[in-house]
């Protein structure tokens, strides 16, 4: 009799810390990607423009993402990304050129809104308190029904963070959503608080050493492979995947986890509720050599289309998130437009517009609203040898590289204990 196996659909992180967890218990699977390569939404390619590798966008992971460190740990890449050590998060006003510095402290309690030196200039304490209203928010709240949206903090804080955290425009992002990230990070302290940027691509620190490890467990990765159909019994399960290049049966015990976007699951399983609309993120990289080079890796902008500012290798890569209104634009516009923000920022501003790859990534999250939240399912669905997992499936977590390793994991345990019987 064939072994029972795991089909996992998808190679994005979600796929690859499913696979990394079956791999580890000792289970056959078997990866199918559409694409080329590894990655979906976190990859890196060569840009012949700039001619250099570049990511599809800037990413931003924190110290309190313990799944983060768990699959890092996992894949031998712990020392691949850069932690930002003591938590310093540094600001420019792009219109005024004010800098500041916010500094979280030690410990729980956030002294650090109080103290000149470590929070936002012009901010007095009681603009915090509608902080509490966020905390306390409902499931039908929005970040703009908690905080109001003008006034230094807001500009200077809470945009910027609200905009990048849930890539939704705070008039109708989850106020829950934020309250989240905030409980996670900022409410526990400086060092929950530390940002931590790959150091040299996103493929390199988070994608090519989880390649690498799958292929030393056995798992088989079955690049530019679309599945594109399942076959199921009477009995609601699915005992074969149909594919672009023909047919994988599951033998009897096998499990399917679908690590796919909301947006392409029901093109497999059309009956599932997904959470709907999209999000754009635009990024755009300009070469800027050594006139960076006095830069800290990550700086937050405010009053300007970009919201931040990362540097790495000689290229500025400013990160526009909630972009649908930049959909139709050309990329030589929008290079033209934000250069000259980016100019303040780095300090720069005699600079000529140097050469820019500009990337849009059309559908980068879900819409992160309230209205979404409800459906996003779990890892359950209602075929009984199926798992679902994304970063869209872990309800309470906005769509990060952290929930789409968590869903993973979630995934693969549930597999395993179907394979052991359970
Ligand atoms: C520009 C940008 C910036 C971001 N910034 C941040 C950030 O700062 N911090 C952060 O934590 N997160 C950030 N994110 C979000 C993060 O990238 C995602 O949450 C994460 O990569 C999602 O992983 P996933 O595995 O859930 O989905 P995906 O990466 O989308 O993986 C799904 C995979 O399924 C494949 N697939 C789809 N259909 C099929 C099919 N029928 N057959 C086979 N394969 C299929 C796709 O090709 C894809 O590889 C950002 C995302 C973008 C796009």
């Amino acid at each position: 009799m064939t072994q029972p196996r795991t089909v996992i659909v998808g190679a994005g992180l979600a796929g690859l810390a499913a696979a990394l967890e079956l791999g580890k218990a000792g289970h056959p699977v078997t990866v199918l990607e559409a694409a080329p390569a590894a990655g979906g939404r976190c990859r890196s390619f060569h840009d012949p423009l700039l001619d250099r590798v570049i990511d599809n966008g800037n990413h931003l992971m924190m110290t309190a993402n313990t799944a983060v460190f768990t699959y890092l740990a996992e894949i031998g890449a712990t020392d691949r990304v850069r932690i930002g050590a003591p938590a310093t998060y540094p600001f420019v006003d792009v219109i005024s050129g004010e800098r500041w510095t916010v500094r979280p402290n030690r410990g729980p309690l956030p002294w650090w809104i109080t103290a000149a030196r470590r929070s936002v200039p012009g901010a007095r304490i009681s603009d915090w308190l509608p902080a509490l209203r966020l905390l306390l928010a409902g499931p039908a709240a929005t970040v703009g029904d908690c905080i109001p949206r003008k006034g230094p903090l807001w500009e200077r804080f809470w945009e910027p963070l609200s905009v990048a955290a849930l890539n939704t425009d705070p008039a109708e992002a989850s106020a829950r959503l934020l309250a989240a990230t905030c409980r996670l990070t900022f409410a526990r302290g400086e060092r929950m608080s530390r940002p931590v940027t790959v150091m040299h691509s996103l493929a390199d620190s988070l994608i090519d050493p989880a390649v690498q490890r799958l292929r030393e467990r056995g798992v088989e990765l079955r690049f530019g492979e679309r599945v594109r159909g399942l076959t199921r019994a009477g009995d609601g399960r699915v005992v074969a995947v149909e594919t672009s290049r023909g047919s994988l049966d599951l033998p009897t015990g096998s499990q399917l986890i679908l690590a796919l976007p909301s947006w392409n699951l029901p093109d497999l399983l059309p009956e599932q509720a997904v959470p709907t609309g999209t999000r754009m993120i635009l990024n755009l990289h300009f070469d800027v050599g050594a006139k960076a080079d006095h830069m800290p890796p990550l700086t937050g902008m405010t009053r300007s289309e970009a919201q931040w500012l990362f540097v790495r290798d000689g290229i500025a890569a400013v990160t526009v998130s909630a972009a649908d209104r930049h959909a139709d634009t050309d990329a030589g516009t929008l290079a033209s437009r934000i250069w000259p923000e980016v100019a303040v920022a780095l300090g720069q501003t005699d600079m000529p517009e140097p050469a820019c790859r500009v990337v849009k990534e059309r559908r980068a999250t879900f819409a992160e609203t309230p209205a979404n939240e409800p459906l996003r399912p779990g890892a359950d669905c209602h075929l009984a040898n199926v798992w679902l997992a994304g970063d869209w499936t872990v309800r309470g977590l906005p769509a990060t590289i952290e929930g789409a390793i968590r869903s993973g994991r979630i995934a693969a345990e549930r597999a395993i204990t179907a394979l052991h019987g359970g």
